[in-house]
């Protein structure tokens, strides 16, 4: 199966409305949502049949109130300030890390690392095409792991029902979410804006990108914007010969098309439309999809 990720250096340069359009241009394909803090690619689609499984990212502790004898070592050793004392010795599931230092150190055995419910992913269809998306509980910070578990099922069900394409909508940035999105992937789109900020943002993820030997192509969202910068980030393409996809003009039918819920794309005379078909036609020939 061909694994194509929608990446950017940052959230809202335009990844979900060039990743949204994709999914209704591919055929025969599945699509992951692997952007578990700020999942938004599903509310374009609908989705039906949906199953729910849940998410672990790691383990935290906790304290059998039965066998504790309330001697305050726990405390004493905890370096994330995660044990609270309130008459009894608790722990702050926020502040917890799961390192096991007070599991080892408590003379009665009293505590215990116990998994922790992190979130939850879902797998559902549009039509026959499967949809998995995911979502993190407020103030989780395990959405690498949610994010690799998103790709794996999205992986698992083009397998099962033998489809051509995966469509991942990576997370943005260059942390351990984003790394997760793109591992494995046949091709990377990375899409970026013609700002100053876009471009640093563009070398970090090109240098990500290039340490894990995927290849990839640039789009240029909103290039007629700033002209400067969009000749910048082209020289910089040229220079270190990274291939362009494609340039979307800046179109207040995207926001128009936000606002309903729907895929640019299905504004078809729209000229961000225009360029997301060429940019689709470009991907297909690079890939040697029919
Ligand atoms: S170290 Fe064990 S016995 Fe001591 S306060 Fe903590 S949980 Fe209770
Ligand atoms: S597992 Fe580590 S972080 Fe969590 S309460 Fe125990 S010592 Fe603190």
């Amino acid at each position: 199966m061909i694994q194509i990720a929608i990446v950017s250096g940052k959230g809202g340069t335009g990844k979900t409305t060039l990743a949204g359009s994709l999914t209704f241009l591919f055929e025969n394909h599945v699509v992951a949502d692997c952007d578990a803090d700020a999942p938004n690619l599903y509310l374009l689609l609908d989705l039906k049949d949906k199953e729910s499984f849940e998410f672990s990212g790691g383990k935290k502790a906790s304290i059998s109130l039965d066998k504790c004898t309330k001697c305050g070592i726990c405390k004493d050793v905890c370096r994330f300030d995660a044990v609270i004392y309130d008459g009894d010795y608790k722990i702050d599931p926020y502040a917890c890390e799961g390192c096991s230092a007070c599991v080892i150190a408590c003379p009665e055995k009293a505590i215990t690392l116990v998994k922790t419910k992190d979130g939850e992913y879902y797998r559902a269809f549009m039509d026959s095409m499967p949809v998995v998306h995911g979502r993190l509980n407020p103030g989780e910070d395990a959405s690498g792991g949610l994010a690799a578990e998103i790709r794996k099922l999205a992986i698992k069900e083009g397998e099962r029902l033998k489809k051509r394409v995966v469509l991942i909508d990576g997370a943005p940035g260059i942390g351990c979410p984003a790394i997760s999105s793109i591992t494995g992937a046949t091709y990377i789109v990375i899409i970026t804006e013609p700002t100053t900020s876009g471009l640093h943002d563009l070398t970090r993820i090109v240098k990500v990108i290039q340490q894990l030997k995927r290849r990839f192509g640039v789009v240029i969202n909103k290039a007629d914007l700033n002209t400067e910068v969009s000749e910048r980030i082209e020289r910089y393409c040229r220079d270190e010969n990274f291939k362009i996809l494609g340039r979307i003009p800046f179109d207040e039918t995207v926001e128009l098309a936000v606002r309903q819920g729907k895929p640019v794309i299905h504004f078809q005379d729209s000229e961000a439309s225009k360029a997301i078909m060429t940019i689709y036609m470009k991907l297909k020939r690079i890939l040697g999809i029919k």
